[in-house]
């Protein structure tokens, strides 16, 4: 491997947050709330994460710590930007939230801003600088070249755990035993459809599949590598409910580790999406003028590598509703699995979801040891990609959980940093106090 040399320290910091997600959001104004200098370097150009670069908007049915509490309300002010909803009676009685993405990118810069975090967009966290198995920096990349930024502690919530692999932190991903991931969905909007028009005159089911058969066995008309379902009926129009799931595909098989797998993967479903519309400004009443109308900036991924921590919340945990001294966030959301044959999956059946959830009225907790890496000093990790293994990861990937992860990472940056210690030395049930775990209900 070349080494990096003559590259220009541009900044020093307390604290270091890669990645600008639910986690990294909950991570930075945490640690700066509590007195760290706090640096956040996001390689896209706003904040957010999953929650603003797609259209996942649904933050689901579970705690998300007072950081994302006082998020949801401030968003909640901005009229139609927040809603809280209960589509399954059987789930945690709160039920989930709506939160508008742009007005979550903007209302967390605010509070970003409010907390005196640093931030640089348009910067990404390229490698780790470690030295004697502690990690000092990130080198980082931008548009004005390469620069390394010192901290005292390194956040990463990447999401994929790139700045822990970078630094030698061991890493597992998929399932144990045949490799499996859970898919990943490429998503994308269409516009310029008379929907009235559509509805009017719109083919029955039978001939619309068979439409959609003679595109595909012309060649006009592609499922995406790895399609989940690549039957053609679910391409582009799904007979059973009629709606237009072509923003949506799930695709089997993605590593979104590796930038090959996700290149790969991206170019294929856009040239696909293009011959969609092609297909429908071609074939159905009412798209004649149809357009692609937005891109989302990040795959939609649900699972990657994970570090391997001082403890792996298991499924186990979350089924028993665990509870731990060093418990620092509390979750309640449901094994959610997106998963191929013969894994587990979406439509799941309501006897499923209700046992693979928590006790009735229990929350689990997720330790502090989960954030920190077995190996590796100066690193704390938040988001999905800490230390669980598959079945928990289906449970806490949701966004009010990484956004709890965060913050409680964050804060317990700010004490290592105000006790002058590692961040492997903070003990964890202060975390849990300072962030208000002794008061910790259900509700
Ligand atoms: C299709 C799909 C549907 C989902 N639906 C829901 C749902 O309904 N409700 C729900 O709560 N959750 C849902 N989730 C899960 C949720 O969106 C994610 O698990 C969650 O956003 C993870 O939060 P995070 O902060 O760990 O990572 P992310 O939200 O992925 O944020 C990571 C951030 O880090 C940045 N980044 C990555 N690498 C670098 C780097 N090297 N340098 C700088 N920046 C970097 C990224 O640009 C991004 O902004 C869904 C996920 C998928 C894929």
């Amino acid at each position: 491997m070349n080494q990096l040399t003559d590259i220009p320290t541009i900044g020093e910091y307390d604290v270091l947050v890669c990645g600008a997600g639910p986690a990294g959001i909950g991570a930075a104004i945490a640690a700066a709330r509590n007195g760290a200098s706090t640096l956040l370097v996001e390689q896209l150009y706003h904040v957010g994460g999953m929650g603003t670069a797609t259209p996942i908007n649904t933050w689901c049915d579970t705690h998300g710590g007072t950081t994302f509490d006082e998020l949801e309300e401030r968003v909640g002010l901005l009229g139609q930007a927040s809603r809280r909803f209960s589509p399954q009676g059987h789930t945690y009685p709160k039920g989930r939230v709506s939160l508008r993405g742009a007005t979550v990118a903007l209302v967390a810069l605010r509070m970003l801003r409010e907390a005196g975090v640093e931030i640089r967009f348009g910067t990404t966290a390229a490698r780790p600088l470690v030295e004697a198995g502690t990690v000092r920096g990130v080198f980082v990349a931008d548009r004005a070249g390469i620069g390394l930024v010192r901290a005292h502690t390194v956040i990463d919530c990447t999401a994929d755990a790139m700045v822990a692999a970078g630094a030698g932190v061991e890493c597992v991903m998929g399932d144990p035993d045949d490799g499996r991931i859970m898919h990943v969905n490429f998503m994308f909007a269409i516009g310029g459809v008379d929907a009235e028009k559509y509805e009017a005159n719109k083919p029955d089911d039978g001939t619309l599949v068979e439409m959609i058969r003679a595109a595909h066995a012309q060649g006009r008309l592609h499922a995406p590598k790895g399609v989940f379902r690549p039957a053609p009926e679910v391409f582009p129009y799904h007979p059973p409910e009629q709606v237009l799931v072509t923003q949506s595909w799930e695709i089997e098989k993605v590593d979104c580790s590796d930038p090959d797998a996700v290149t790969d993967t991206l170019i294929d479903c856009q040239l696909r999406a293009l011959e969609v519309v092609e297909f429908l400004r071609e074939h159905l009443p009412g798209h004649e003028e149809c357009f692609v109308s937005r891109l989302w900036e990040i795959l939609g991924t649900r699972e990657s590598q994970r570090i391997v921590g001082k403890y792996t919340v298991t499924r186990d945990d979350v089924l028993a509703g665990a509870k731990f001294d060093d418990g620092i966030a509390q979750a309640v959301f449901f094994i959610d699995f997106h998963d191929s044959p013969p894994g587990t999956s979406i439509p799941y059946t309501l006897e499923y979801k209700q046992k693979n959830i928590p006790p009735p009225g229990e929350w689990y907790e997720i330790p502090y040891r989960c954030l920190i890496p077995e190996s590796v000093r100066g690193l704390l990790v938040a988001g999905r990609c800490i230390s669980c293994d598959r079945s928990a990861l289906a449970s806490l990937r949701v966004m009010p959980t990484c956004m709890f992860l965060g913050q409680a990472a964050g804060m317990a940056a700010a004490m290592a940093v105000k006790q002058g210690m590692m961040v492997d030395e903070v003990d964890g049930a202060e975390v849990k106090r300072a962030l208000g775990g002794d008061g910790w209900s259900y509700l």
